[in-house]
């Protein structure tokens, strides 16, 4: 027998937040049914759609958090992220660190890099859990990437953002578009490996640290202040160059 349930809303979503529900479903409102007194959030989150995405929450006209109750039949609209009205005071969040700066999931270890080479503050390990990212990024006022959203649903996320390609270039194209990365960019200036310093290094630091033909091909060098990794003007720096160069202002 289906589930009678007592109350009903109606959730309309905005925006990027429709790439959550299923295509047919999208640019409608959604009718959530339930019992007892749930917070916006978990009715919002039972459509899929994390908390951390909304930035504005308007039940029945007035703007709520995410703690408040709605009654049967309230309208609830979520609004995402807005690049360009500003919404400070009614906002569920403070703004993000600028620099934004992020902590990956073990997913995204090539968009990791990317953002490295851009020289985005970018903390990623294989051995993060879960309660690592969430402790990392509550500590250090990160925003959490992902390609798991049950991280997302967390309420200690307070910032965060679901990373919709699989591919890691378009995956990178999107976390600019969305936070505005191009303003941020300094190429070569972080370790792709550790995220530590890069600094330019004279030639004769690195003669006996790169392979010889290396040496003599070419003529700037830099390096890691915490790791040491080398770095130089090779086929690599200019593919990431390209990359970069594709979002300048
Ligand atoms: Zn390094």
């Amino acid at each position: 027998m289906p589930v009678e349930f007592k109350k009903f809303v109606a959730i309309r979503l905005y925006g990027n937040l429709n790439d959550f529900l299923p295509v047919s479903q999208r640019q409608k409102d959604q009718r959530v049914g339930f019992w007892g007194t749930p917070t916006v959030k978990d009715l919002i989150e039972s459509l899929g759609v994390p908390h951390v995405e909304i930035f504005l929450l308007v039940v029945d006209g007035l703007p709520v958090n995410f703690s408040f109750r709605p009654a049967g039949g309230s309208l609830i609209s979520c609004y995402p992220k807005f690049s360009s009205i500003s919404i400070s005071g009614i906002t569920l969040r403070p703004e993000f660190v600028v620099p934004p700066r992020f902590v990956l999931d073990v997913h995204l270890g090539r968009l990791a890099a990317y953002l490295r080479f851009c020289g985005i503050d970018t903390l990623y390990s294989k051995s993060y859990t879960d309660n690592n990212i969430l402790d990392i990024a509550q500590a250090d006022g990160r925003i959490i990437l992902t390609r798991d959203k049950g991280i997302l649903f967390n309420g200690k996320a307070l910032y965060g953002y679901f990373i919709r390609n699989t591919n890691p270039q378009l995956q990178f194209a999107e976390v600019v578009d969305y936070f505005d990365l191009a303003a941020y960019f300094e190429p070569f200036s972080r370790c792709s490996v550790c995220n530590g310093e890069v600094i330019q290094v004279e030639k004769s630091v690195v003669e006996n640290q790169v392979p010889r033909t290396t040496f003599q091909v070419y003529n700037v060098f830099f390096q890691c202040s915490r790791c040491g990794q080398i770095y130089w003007e090779g086929p690599h720096f200019n593919r990431i160059t390209a990359m970069v160069s594709g979002y300048s202002r």
